[in-house]
C-alpha cells in the first residue's frame, strides 16, 4: 500500500500493535543493495515500511540534488512485487520550511563531515521525523553508508529512541564497486577506474595484516587511484569504526574509509580490516 499522508500512516501503524515494524529508508532508485535490506526485513515476517524520498537537506550542492536518479514509477512496481506491506512516499512539504536543524558534534568532524557540510545535520534531521512517525522496533541501514549508521546510532541514543539498529553488509557488483544509486552517473569510460576502489581498499587491508602500514604509505595508494582515472580523492583514512577516532598503533575495530570524486560525482566505499592482523610488525599505522 502506498502512503503519502503522515497521519494516515500513523493510524495504520498504530493499528498494527500485535506485529513488529522493520523500517527501510531509501532515496528511491532501488537496487540490489537496497533489495538485500527489503528482503532481509521481510524473512523476519513482520510488518515492513519503505520509504522513498529524496532528502534535499542532506545536499551540500543543488546540482547534486536535481541529478540524483529519481524513478519512481519503476521503484513502486519493484516493491509491489515484493509484497512490501507500506511503501511510505512523503509528500513535498516534509522538509519545506523546516526550522529545526540537529547538531551532532564531533561524529561530523571526519570522512563526509567534512567532505559535504551540512549532510549529516540534513540527514539525522530527516531520519528523525521519520522515526518519530513510523515507531519502528528496528532499522535497517547499510554499510555502505557506515558513518551515517554511527550518526543515527547516536540520535538514537541522545533522544532515548527505543528503535534498535539492524546493518547489513555492503552489495557489490561482480567487480566489487558497491552498489549505489549514483552509479548510473558515472561516465562509461570511468567504470573500470571506479571498480578500481575496492581493489586498493582490500590491498589496504591485506597489507595492514600482513606487514602493517605506515601512514604516509596512503598517500601511495591515493596516487594509485588518481592514476587509475579518478579525478579526486577527497578521503583515504583508517579510523576506530566505533567512534572514528585515530587508531594510533592499536589496530583494533579499524575500518578504511574513502571517498572519490569521478566527473564531479562522489562515491564513497569502506572496508573493515580482518581481525588476522600481523602485529608483530609493530607498525600497524604510524603517524
Ligand atoms: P540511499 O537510498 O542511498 O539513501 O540508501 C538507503 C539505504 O540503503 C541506506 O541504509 C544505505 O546504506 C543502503 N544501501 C545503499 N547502497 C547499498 C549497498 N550497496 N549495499 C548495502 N546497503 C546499501
Amino acid at each position: 500500500m502506498i502512503i503519502k499522508n503522515i497521519s494516515k500512516l500513523r493510524k495504520i501503524i498504530s493499528s498494527m500493535s500485535n506485529k513488529i515494524i522493520y523500517y527501510v529508508p531509501t532515496m528511491g532508485n532501488l537496487h540490489e543493495g537496497h533489495l538485500k535490506l527489503i528482503k532481509y526485513a521481510q524473512e523476519k515476517d513482520q510488518f515492513l515500511v519503505v520509504s522513498i524520498y529524496v532528502n534535499p537537506l542532506q545536499f551540500d550542492s543543488m546540482m547534486d540534488y536535481k541529478r540524483y536518479p529519481r524513478t519512481i514509477k519503476r521503484d513502486l512496481k519493484i516493491l509491489e512485487k515484493l509484497n512490501v506491506d507500506i511503501i511510505f512516499l512523503p509528500e513535498n512539504n516534509f522538509s519545506k520550511d523546516n526550522l529545526s536543524k540537529l547538531s551532532l558534534g564531533k561524529i561530523t568532524h571526519k570522512l563526509c563531515g567534512l567532505d559535504r557540510p551540512g549532510h549529516f545535520s540534513g540527514v539525522a534531521t530527516i531520519i528523525l521525523k521519520f522515526l518519530n512517525i513510523i515507531q519502528p522496533d528496528f532499522l535497517i541501514l547499510g554499510e555502505k553508508d557506515y558513518q551515517q549508521i554511527l550518526v543515527i546510532k547516536q540520535i538514537i541514543r541522545d533522544f532515548f529512541l527505543k528503535v534498535k539498529v539492524l546493518e547489513r553488509p555492503t552489495v557489490r557488483d561482480r567487480n566489487g564497486l558497491a552498489l549505489s544509486s549514483r552509479n548510473m552517473l558515472i561516465p562509461r569510460t570511468k567504470k573500470n577506474a571506479a571498480e578500481n576502489i575496492f581493489r586498493v581498499l582490500k590491498s589496504i587491508s591485506r597489507e595492514i595484516r600482513m606487514t602493517g602500514l605506515e601512514k604516509k604509505k596512503l598517500e601511495y595508494y591515493k596516487k594509485i587511484i588518481v592514476d587509475s582515472g579518478i579525478d579526486k580523492v577527497n578521503y583515504l583514512e583508517i579510523l576506530n569504526e566505533n567512534n572514528l577516532d585515530e587508531i594510533g598503533n592499536n589496530p583494533t575495530n579499524a575500518r578504511i574509509f574513502i571517498s572519490v570524486s569521478i566527473s564531479g560525482i562522489k562515491l564513497i566505499d569502506n572496508l573493515k580490516v580482518s581481525k588476522r592482523i600481523n602485529l608483530r610488525s609493530g607498525k600497524f599505522i604510524s603517524c
